[in-house]
């Protein structure tokens, strides 16, 4: 029985530390879920010997945005995302989500949730705001099993939409919520599931939809609540809305959560693709951060993050997959990749292009800052072994290998790296979960898509 691991000898190691230390053949020394030494022949007494001898390792990535439970809404082109506006897409989605049932919540993210881990995602945030007749209050409990089922570190948003469409939302009644319902299920998930202390697997935020689709209130509340609960606090901006808000509070998206307090270090936002170089140093100057999703950006024709711009000012930025409806993955790698080329079509024009490492540190360091956890992130002594490994013996890699840093961006790594590992343990490897039975999970999961959603989905 070994109590330990030792990943040994690893071709390069890009640790994504202050300094961008970038090391070759060392080994990596696990205990108890954390980095204990990072070293060149280190003693392999009572471990568990991983070979990396053919593998880069690097720090798990970070996802800071995503809907689990639209993967089973996904590849719908009669609702189709870049043919219409965002709030007309939402009118049209939600007459679909209102069929989504807790079988479907907890189908749908485990399916999320194993393309993430499969793509080298060791931590994931999603906003759950589908509360139905059929789930109840069940989705972020069935998310929870999903993730223990997965090995997934978990980060749960509590979402909630309490504005009536005969007040200006696009909700269906079925799905609405009251305030005070919203933030006793917030009360009882932290009870059940809020691990606040660092290395924490489970972790809850309170996360109303988007400002559009709530009661002022329910924001203001939202925010006191959250910081007497010492959580952090997510919801969605700048994807449309602005003209919404300036005819219903006279102000930008931005300028309205600032008024009632709903910005700060404890904060971030989803997308921010409409928001302007001054609404950038607003941003800065209150520590609150931005989720980047580039696949929703690119399908919703919405302007691109002038990432250097903000990177200058020193905005927080993380990267997200976003919901499966408009991404149609959940492959946080794939994101990388495009929220980087899409960096180098545009800012070229601009002279300045963010290089692919700087990308990576996004979607790694800068996710570990958006969810509050400094002990992810990096691969340094102290930190938590979150980690990936790509094989580099793979024909698809030959001649990119010069430079570790830079690779995973820039030429991209397709289909599911070698290893995942979560807290020290294996939860992905060389093309399987070690605990699961991945087929026998995809069967279930398209049956319950083709019983429960499919009869639903319009024409
Ligand atoms: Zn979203």
């Amino acid at each position: 029985m070994h109590n330990h691991t030792l990943i040994r000898k690893a071709k390069a190691v890009v640790t994504c530390d202050a300094a961008d230390h970038i090391l070759h053949d060392v080994d990596i020394r696990i205990e108890e879920g954390k980095i204990t030494r990072i070293g060149a022949g280190l003693d392999p007494i009572g471990c568990e010997i991983i070979d990396a001898s053919h593998s880069f390792v690097y720090p798990g990535l970070i996802n800071t945005h995503h809907h689990f439970f639209q993967t089973f809404v996904r590849n719908l082109m009669s609702i189709d995302y870049p043919n219409m506006l965002v709030v007309e897409w939402l009118d049209r989605i939600y007459r679909v989500f209102k069929e989504i049932d807790s079988d479907v919540i907890y189908h749908s993210s485990l399916t999320a949730m194993a393309d993430l881990v499969k793509h080298g995602c060791t931590c994931a945030f999603d906003h759950q705001y589908c509360y139905t007749k059929k789930t109840g209050t069940s989705p972020v409990d069935r998310q929870m099993e999903a993730a223990g089922t997965i090995g997934l570190r978990y980060h749960a948003g509590r979402g909630c939409n309490t504005l009536p469409r005969s007040q200006g939302s696009t909700i269906p009644d079925e799905m609405l919520e009251t305030t005070d319902a919203f933030l006793a299920d917030c009360e009882r998930l932290i009870d059940a599931y809020h691990e606040p202390d660092p290395f924490g697997m489970h972790r809850i935020v309170v996360a109303p939809c988007q400002p559009i689709n709530s009661h002022p209130h329910t924001f203001i509340e939202s925010a006191a609540f959250a910081r007497d609960k010492h959580v952090r606090l997510h919801t969605h901006l700048g994807e449309g809305e602005n003209p919404i808000m300036k005819a219903r509070h006279g102000k930008r998206t931005l300028a309205w959560c600032e008024e009632i307090g709903f910005v700060g270090p404890d904060v971030w936002f989803a997308h921010a693709w409409e928001l302007d170089a001054q609404e950038h140093a607003v941003l800065a100057a209150t520590g609150s951060g931005v989720s980047h999703c580039p696949a929703p950006a690119t399908l919703g024709g919405f302007p691109i993050l002038d990432i250097p711009g903000m990177l200058e000012k020193s905005v927080p930025l993380s990267l997200g997959c976003d919901g499966s409806a408009t991404n149609d993955s959940s492959n946080l790698l794939d994101s990388l990749r495009m929220a980087y080329l899409m960096q180098a079509f545009h800012g070229k024009s601009r002279n300045r292009v963010p290089s692919p490492y700087e990308m990576l540190k996004i979607a790694t360091v800068g996710g570990a800052q958006a969810l509050g956890r400094s002990e992810l992130g990096s691969l340094e002594v102290g930190k938590a072994a979150d980690l990936f490994f790509v094989d580099v013996d793979m024909l698809e890699l030959c001649g990119t290998l010069h430079d570790p840093a830079n690779l995973i961006a820039r030429a991209g790594v397709c289909g599911p790296v070698e290893r995942t590992i979560v807290a020290g343990k294996t939860v992905w490897e060389h093309g399987r979960f070690p605990t699961l039975d991945e087929r026998e999970l995809a069967r279930e999961g398209n049956r319950i898509c083709t019983e429960r959603m499919a009869p639903h989905f319009p024409l």
